[in-house]
């Protein structure tokens, strides 16, 4: 259930940046998430109608883009574009083959993290 306590990030984030700006409301909040961070959009839009529930960002629209995991070759040092469906649940999320060489001995170098990209608020 890492979903709420991220949630809950993002609405501090959100309701920190309403404060500064003096909004009255947050409308949206446009968030980027890695595909193999492995948050699970609909719960987390649920976790979030909670943990806004009550607030200054109550209501807000939360935006979610989901950015394609990719990894680095070490031996070939070519980059991969990865897929959970394809691959996790065969090999392991620590375990992505590379797809030039076939050799486990990747590192990820996208697809780990979450960010907030945009708030809109009203003035
Ligand atoms: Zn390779």
């Amino acid at each position: 259930m890492h979903e709420f306590a991220f949630a809950y990030d993002i609405f501090k984030v959100a309701e920190t940046t309403a404060l500064k700006y003096k909004a009255i409301k947050v409308s949206e909040v446009l968030l980027e998430i890695g595909e193999l961070t492995l948050i699970v959009p609909e719960l987390l839009q649920q976790s979030f109608k909670m943990a806004t529930t009550g607030s200054i960002v109550e209501g807000a629209k939360l935006v979610i883009k989901i950015i394609p995991g990719k990894i680095k070759c070490r031996e070939c040092n070519k980059v991969s574009t990865i897929s959970l469906t394809e691959e996790a649940h065969l090999t392991g999320l620590q375990l992505f083959k590379c797809k030039h060489c076939e050799s486990n001995n990747t590192e990820i170098i996208e697809g780990k993290k979450a960010n907030v990209k945009n708030i809109k608020i009203q003035e």
